[in-house]
């Protein structure tokens, strides 16, 4: 099945464009509609990805799905993020060193800007010689709906 470009006039698809070749990759509607499922759910799952992307190309499998996905995260077009104890998580990379507060009790996943405002953000005590490049932060909490839900039940248990 072939999918209009409709969406090709956007101008963030310019740019999708111009580093897909600027990689040596050529632009095609598999690659753009992974792009646009990743930017259009950030923080998804390939899961979720892969449901979103075939929702758009029903004949693109879920293997080409991962690979395509796999490799946009090796050129650098798409970053992922591993929150404790769940599935990767993908997101349009954006280049801003922002970080992520991740809530323990329902998975929610929110965006929190650099501290610092530059990679890599912390600066260990002890670098070992390395060159440092950046600094993966996780805040782990909870969020303010699971505060509002737990405070909820702690007055019906009353
Ligand atoms: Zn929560
Ligand atoms: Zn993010």
């Amino acid at each position: 099945m072939e999918t209009t470009a409709e969406t090709a006039t956007r101008p963030r698809q310019d740019e999708w464009t111009s580093h897909l070749r600027s990689h040596g990759r050529r632009v095609t509607k598999q690659r753009l509609a992974v792009l646009d499922a990743v930017d259009a759910v950030p923080h998804a799952t390939a899961e979720d990805t892969v449901r979103q992307v075939r929702s758009v190309l029903p004949n693109m499998s879920v293997q080409s799905v991962y690979v395509v996905l796999a490799d946009l995260a090796t050129i650098g077009m798409v970053s992922k993020f591993e929150p404790p104890g769940s599935p990767a998580r993908y997101e349009i990379r954006t280049g801003d060193n922002h970080h992520h507060a991740y809530c323990t009790r329902c998975g929610l996943i929110q965006d929190v800007p650099c501290a610092v405002g530059h990679a890599p953000c912390l600066t260990p005590s002890q670098d070992h010689g390395f060159t440092l490049l950046s600094a993966e932060v996780v805040y782990r909490g909870i969020c303010p709906q699971c505060q509002h839900d737990i405070a909820a039940d702690t007055l019906v248990a009353q």
